[in-house]
């Protein structure tokens, strides 16, 4: 009588063992991995571009040394190295986090050998629940792009523009509507966003806070035909954007949401040397970081992780420098190889303590899903 009913989960778990079973994902997560107390319902992931240890402490003290970043209790690091190179690029450190594969840089959504690899974002679709992006630098960017695309190069931006057709994506507000509307192969992706059940509107028609939301259609909002302008030029929406999107994605679907959200500039105030630069693209950035936390609070299904790909600019805070007066060097314009901090709050916070690979936040977020 007993063994009758052993011998089924037996003969499952030997067949779950066999050598000739591929394994359900690219995981490289250890067995020791601590058990989720809590399955979130809903994961915000916030990707600082570029933003190193140094990027956090300069906009910590400048803004009169507090940040939303200091309310998060777990606290990690991970490697940012990528699969051809010690130093990554936003394509690579992107692919590892939405689809856990270090991967070359310059790769989008492939792995080493440019075959596509299923993401995070892709994989939360095809289960029900509702997506979205939103990037202060174009929607195509390496960044988002590593979402939802899959792309030999970073630079194929209309290729990457296409594929955002291939997915349901419930909601993406960022800059590079020209790769959609004034393409080389004459496509209207706009047209045919439409014709998908999306409303599409830009900054030049309408003002993203003042919007008229139908929650019974898809949203796209562009924020610029090319690169949006930087925060001290006049950017505003990466809060409002956040917060509407929270809004949108927990009436979208009863089944939870994945949101990605990137402050893209730090990167590139640490590419220009520039330190007021990364210092305002990083004040704006935990601005969201604190309506994500707010929702997240309320909410209480919610873990938000927030991270960078990699360092930008070998920025230091050198000596006879004030909390009001940071006195910069910089090592590179290019990327560094430094670890990078990760931050976590909400259910499933509790496995992103610790030293680990870039690609472990793919891991830890499917766990926590309990994909
Ligand atoms: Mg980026
Ligand atoms: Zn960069």
């Amino acid at each position: 009588m007993q063994r009758k009913y052993l011998l089924l989960p037996l003969l499952l778990l030997l067949a779950a063992c066999s050598p000739n079973t591929p394994p359900l994902t690219n995981s490289t997560l250890s067995n020791d991995e601590p058990v989720v107390r809590k399955h979130p319902k809903n994961i915000i992931l916030m990707i600082g571009d570029g933003m190193g240890l140094t990027q956090i402490t300069a906009g910590l003290y400048k803004n009169g040394n507090k940040l939303n970043l200091e309310k998060f209790p777990i606290v990690g690091l991970q490697k940012s190295y990528s699969g051809d190179n010690l130093v990554t690029d936003s394509a690579a450190g992107a692919t590892a986090f939405s689809a856990g594969v270090k991967t070359y840089n310059g790769a989008i959504g492939v792995r080493m050998d440019s075959t596509a690899v299923k993401t995070i974002l892709e994989e939360a679709e095809e289960r029900g629940m509702a997506t979205g992006m939103i990037a202060t630098s174009t929607i195509v960017h390496a960044t988002p792009a590593a979402f939802i695309a899959h792309v030999k190069s970073r630079n194929d931006y209309e290729d990457i523009a296409a594929d955002f057709l291939k997915t349901n994506i419930d909601f993406f507000v960022g800059g590079g509507k020209s790769y959609f509307d004034k393409r080389k192969d004459g496509r209207d992706l706009i047209g045919e966003l439409r014709s998908k059940n999306y409303f599409v509107s830009s900054t030049d028609e309408e003002d993203l806070t003042k919007v008229a939301v139908d929650f019974n259609r898809n949203f796209a909002f562009f924020t610029a035909d090319a690169d949006p302008a930087p925060v001290s030029k006049g950017r505003d929406y990466l809060t409002p954007a956040t917060k509407l999107a929270t809004l949108f994605l927990e009436k979208k679907s009863d089944k939870g949401f994945f949101l990605m959200v990137e402050g893209s500039q730090i990167d590139w105030g640490g590419h220009g040397n520039n330190s007021d630069y990364i210092i305002s693209e990083m004040i704006d950035f935990d601005k969201a970081i604190g309506a994500a936390l707010d929702f997240a609070k309320e909410d209480g299904e919610t873990l938000i992780v927030i991270t960078a790909d990699h360092e930008t600019g070998g920025y230091a805070i050198n000596t006879g420098s004030t909390m009001d007066n940071i006195i910069p060097g910089f090592t590179t314009k290019s990327h560094t190889a430094v670890l990078i901090p990760v931050f976590a709050y909400g259910p499933g916070s509790e496995l992103f303590g610790g030293i680990y690979e870039n690609t472990a936040i793919y891991d830890k977020m499917r766990l926590a899903f309990g994909f």
